[in-house]
C-alpha cells in the first residue's frame, strides 16, 4: 500500500545544518527538509508522521535495520564501564576483541587491524600504508594510485585522489594540480560484464593505465569489487581475480574497499570471500556497526606487516591514528553487530532475498524508461532512460531521475541516484521481508509509470 499519497504538503523550516554535497542554502533538498525522527526495521518516520521504506539502508550501513535495542544496550553498558579511551597508549577490551573477530572472519592473509572513525579515514590508512610499504622496500617513487571510472572512496584528501570522476565530483577544486590518483577509463568489456560495463573500467583498462604510467610508479590499485558508485556496474568475479594477478605481476598493492559491499550484503560476509581473492588491504566501515556508531577499519595483510617489521627502524613507524580510532563504544557495538549478523544468518538471508528481489524487479521491465536491473544479494542498481530515448520534459536524463527520486520519496521510498545520474541504488536493511520488497517494487512501479507519462513514452 502506498500510504503517503494521502498526506498534506510538507511544512518548510529553516535550520543551521549544512548538508553534505550541497550549497549552504540548499535546505530544501528534494522539495523540503524531511526530518526523520524514528526508525524501526526497514521503516523510517518523519516529524509529520509520514512513513518511508529505507530503500538504501541509511547509506548502505543498516545491515540489522533500525531500532535494534541489543545494540543500544551494548552501547549503554560500554559507556557506563569505559566510555572512551584512545588507543594511542592503551588498548581496550572491545578494540582487541573486534580486531580478533575481524581477522577471524576476514581474508586469511590479513594480520592486523587499524581502526578509524569512518570509511574515508580507513581508505586513507590503506593509502598511507601503501606509500610507506614501497618506501620501506626502496621504491619511494611508487606514488600513483589507480581507481575505476566512476569510483567513490570518500572525501578526505587521500580518498579524493581515488575518485573516478563520478558525476558530483569537484575534487579539481580541492586537489588542484597535486593529484596522485589516476583513473582507469572504460568501457569494461569481456566475459561476465553486463550493461554496467558501459559505465566503468575493468582489469584490462587498469592494465593499460599501469603500462601508461610505468608500473614502477604505481603504488596501489583501489577498487570496490561491486563498483557501486560506478553505476552499480557489478564486475564479474574474474575482474577482481585479474586485478589481483595484475598487482602481483607488477608489485602493486591491491586495496579492496568493501565499505559498502562488506558484512553480508553480497550473500557472503565479504565479496573477497565470494570471489576468492586475498587483497593487500581490506577497507571496511558502514555495516561494520550497522551505522549505530561511527567506525571504520583497515585490515592489513601479512605481506605489508612483514615489510614494516623488516624495514629500517628509522622509517617503519606508521605515524598515523585518530583520537577516535578504536573507540571502545564503537568497537563494542560493532562486535555485537557482527555477532547478530552471524546468529541471524544474514549472509544466507541476503542471498535468498536477493533472488526474490531480482524476480520482483523484473516486474518493472515493461516500463519504457527501464534499462537494466543488476545486482547481487541485497544490493541492486536500477538503470533508467536509455540513450536512445527522447528527452523533452526534463533538461537531461539526470534531471528526470532527480525528479523521480523525489517522487519516490514522497510515495514513501528512500532511494539514491548514482553515477551517471540515471542509476537508482536499492540496498535495504538485510532483515527486509518479502512483503516489504513487494512494497518497494510497488512504489517503484508507480513512480516509473509517472515518469514514463511525464516523458511522454
Ligand atoms: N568507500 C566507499 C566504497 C564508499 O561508498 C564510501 C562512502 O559512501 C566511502 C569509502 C567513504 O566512507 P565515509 O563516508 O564513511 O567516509
Amino acid at each position: 500500500m502506498i500510504e503517503n499519497l494521502s498526506h498534506p504538503p510538507r511544512q518548510h523550516a529553516q535550520h543551521g545544518l549544512w548538508l553534505p554535497f550541497s550549497r549552504p542554502n540548499d535546505l530544501e533538498v528534494e522539495g523540503g527538509p524531511v526530518i526523520i525522527e524514528r526508525g524501526e526495521g526497514v521503516w523510517l518516520w518523519d516529524t509529520e508522521g509520514r512513513r518511508y521504506l529505507d530503500g538504501v539502508g541509511a547509506l548502505e550501513a543498516m545491515a540489522l535495520g533500525h531500532g535494534r535495542t541489543e545494540l543500544a544496550e551494548v552501547a549503554y553498558r560500554q559507556m557506563q564501564q569505559l566510555a572512551f579511551l584512545d588507543v594511542f597508549r592503551y588498548a581496550s577490551k572491545p578494540a582487541i576483541a573486534l580486531a580478533e573477530t575481524l581477522l577471524q572472519i576476514g581474508p586469511p592473509n590479513m594480520a592486523r587491524v587499524f581502526f578509524a572513525p569512518g570509511g574515508s579515514e580507513a581508505v586513507e590508512t590503506a593509502l598511507k600504508l601503501a606509500f610507506q610499504y614501497h618506501y620501506l622496500r626502496g621504491e619511494p617513487q611508487r606514488r600513483k594510485v589507480i581507481c575505476r571510472q566512476g569510483a567513490y572512496h570518500g572525501v578526505t584528501f587521500g580518498a579524493m585522489n581515488c575518485d573516478g570522476r563520478y558525476h558530483a565530483t569537484r575534487n579539481d577544486i580541492y586537489l588542484g594540480e597535486g593529484r596522485f590518483g589516476e583513473v582507469a577509463e572504460g568501457p569494461a568489456v569481456g566475459p561476465g560484464w553486463g550493461l554496467g560495463g558501459r559505465h566503468t573500467a575493468g582489469a584490462e583498462n587498469f592494465r593499460q593505465k599501469v603500462l601508461q604510467l610505468g608500473h614502477e610508479n604505481v603504488a596501489a590499485i583501489i577498487v570496490d569489487p561491486l563498483a557501486v558508485a560506478s553505476a552499480v556496474a557489478m564486475p564479474p568475479a574474474s575482474d577482481l581475480q585479474a586485478l589481483r594477478a595484475l598487482c602481483d605481476e607488477f608489485g602493486i598493492l591491491l586495496i579492496v574497499d568493501e565499505v559498502i559491499a562488506g558484512f553480508a550484503r553480497s550473500g557472503r560476509m565479504f565479496v573477497c570471500e565470494l570471489y576468492d581473492v586475498q587483497p593487500d588491504f581490506l577497507v571496511l566501515s558502514k555495516a561494520l556497526s550497522s551505522g549505530y556508531m561511527p567506525i571504520g577499519a583497515t585490515l592489513v595483510s601479512q605481506k605489508v606487516i612483514d615489510a614494516f617489521n623488516h624495514g629500517n627502524p628509522k622509517d617503519n613507524i606508521f605515524t598515523h591514528g585518530h583520537t577516535y580510532s578504536g573507540h571502545p563504544v564503537a568497537c563494542a557495538v560493532a562486535l555485537e553487530n557482527i555477532r547478530i549478523i552471524k546468529e541471524e544468518g544474514l549472509a544466507d538471508r541476503a542471498a535468498q532475498m536477493g533472488i526474490y528481489f531480482q524476480k520482483a524487479l523484473a516486474r518493472l521491465s515493461h516500463h519504457p524508461s527501464f534499462v537494466d536491473a543488476r545486482g547481487i544479494g541485497l544490493l541492486w542498481g536500477l538503470e533508467l532512460i536509455g540513450p536512445d530515448k527522447p528527452m523533452t520534459a526534463f533538461s537531461s536524463p539526470r534531471m528526470a531521475c532527480l525528479w523521480l527520486r523525489k517522487r519516490l520519496r514522497d510515495l514513501g521510498l528512500v532511494t539514491l541516484t548514482l553515477h551517471p545520474g540515471t542509476v537508482f541504488l536499492l540496498a535495504p536493511p538485510l532483515i527486509i521481508k518479502p512483503d516489504e520488497i513487494d512494497t518497494m517494487v510497488d512504489i517503484l512501479d508507480q513512480g516509473l509509470s509517472e515518469l514514463d507519462a511525464a516523458l511522454g513514452y
